[in-house]
């Protein structure tokens, strides 16, 4: 096996009830005056001014899905003449991300406070969002230097949010272990990651065990942070990025659903990282993996049908040829025609076979 292993600089703390050492991280930093940056949401706005009330700050709360360029440009006049020293990025993968693109802008340093399971947390990738076309890379300026796992943050997280968010997270780990770039860090993190997340999922949701397993997911998508920073991701996310770009689909419930059917399509041609998938999932039969990740969906209560995101049928085809337009890696080599089968079943919502 050859491979490259980096591990870039960063602070991760893990706990309930972090997020009250937001203000001693912030001036560990060195820094004194950010700029914190979330949804529109009242009870996240209401979170970080109780904890950010000691120090100088402000707050934008205008951060929306895929980096919109509008939203930085907002962010910055916003910005514009007060002498903030770092960014402060408190919600999912939103907020994070227009905290990137600020930090790409002015050279500021980030502390992250996610509240779902994207994992953009622990990954140096931005992403933006111009006239309807969104473009992804990487910089190290984009990778948060602390970052805040606080699992109380999650007790206000929908079911209907969580659940798909934990599979989004899912797939990071799903498609790190059979990455070609992956690493015996990468396949340890991918593989305890799927085990924590399908584990806790479930209880996550509702129940007496609720916080207990809320804090396994969250262990489990920091590892699927972690694998993503790593690795390059294959067909699954491929998918996903053009249903979402192109096609105005929702992010984590996309990846909820796309995930059954590439486990179906690469199954046979993932050997060991199949088996490492398998096992994370709780069965010695890679063959039941797929269907065991669809079976999650009914689950957690989640749509398993492209259909029902507003996906049209007549889509399908465009779809499959745009997600083949730049070469990648993945463990199944296919052309357009090939994915048409795949498409068609996540856009039914039939079970993989
Ligand atoms: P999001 O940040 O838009 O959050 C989804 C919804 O959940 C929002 O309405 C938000 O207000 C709400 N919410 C979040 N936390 C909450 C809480 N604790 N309680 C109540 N409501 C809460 O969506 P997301 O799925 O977290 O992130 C998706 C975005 O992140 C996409 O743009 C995607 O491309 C990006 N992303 C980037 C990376 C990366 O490495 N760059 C990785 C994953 C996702």
């Amino acid at each position: 096996m050859n491979f490259l292993f980096t591990m870039p600089e960063r602070r991760v703390l893990f706990g309930r009830g972090v997020f009250s050492r937001l203000k001693e991280e912030i001036e560990r930093l060195g820094c004194s005056f950010p700029l914190a940056v979330t949804t529109p949401s009242k009870r996240s706005k209401e979170k970080i001014e109780s904890v950010l009330a000691p120090l100088s700050y402000a707050l934008f709360d205008g951060a929306r899905m895929h980096v919109p360029e509008e939203s930085v440009e907002e962010a910055l006049a916003f910005a514009e003449g007060r002498p903030f020293d770092c960014l402060v990025a408190v919600g999912g993968g939103s907020p994070i991300g227009l905290a990137k693109a600020l930090a790409l802008r002015t050279g500021l340093p980030i502390i992250a406070v996610p509240t779902t399971y994207a994992g953009s947390e622990m990954t140096p990738i931005w992403g933006r969002t111009e006239g309807g076309v969104k473009t992804t890379g990487r910089d190290d300026k984009a990778l948060p230097k602390v970052v805040l796992y606080d699992a109380e943050l999650y007790a206000s997280l929908p079911a209907s949010i969580a659940g798909v968010s934990a599979m989004n997270a899912l797939a990071h780990c799903v498609e790190a272990l059979y990455a070609e770039n992956a690493n015996p860090v990468s396949d340890l993190f991918a593989e305890e990651g799927i085990r924590l997340i399908t584990g806790n999922l479930t209880a996550s949701l509702d129940g007496p065990n609720r916080e207990e397993a809320t804090e396994g997911v969250l262990r489990g998508a920091w590892m699927g942070g972690m694998v993503l920073a790593m690795t390059t991701m294959g067909l699954h996310h491929k998918l996903c990025h053009t249903l979402g770009g192109s096609f105005g689909l929702p992010h984590a419930e996309t990846h909820a659903i796309v995930l059954p059917h590439v486990l179906a399509f690469n199954g046979e041609y993932a050997g060991t990282a199949m088996r490492k998938i398998a096992r994370g999932f709780g069965t010695s039969s890679p063959k039941d993996a797929a269907g065991r990740a669809y079976d999650m969906l009914s689950g957690i209560g989640a749509k398993n049908a492209l259909k029902d995101l507003g996906m049209r049928i007549e889509d399908l085809e465009k779809t499959a040829d745009l997600a083949t337009r730049n070469k990648y890696s993945n463990p199944r080599p296919f052309t357009a025609a090939d994915l048409a089968p795949l498409l068609e079943n996540a856009f039914w919502g039939r079970r993989p076979e």
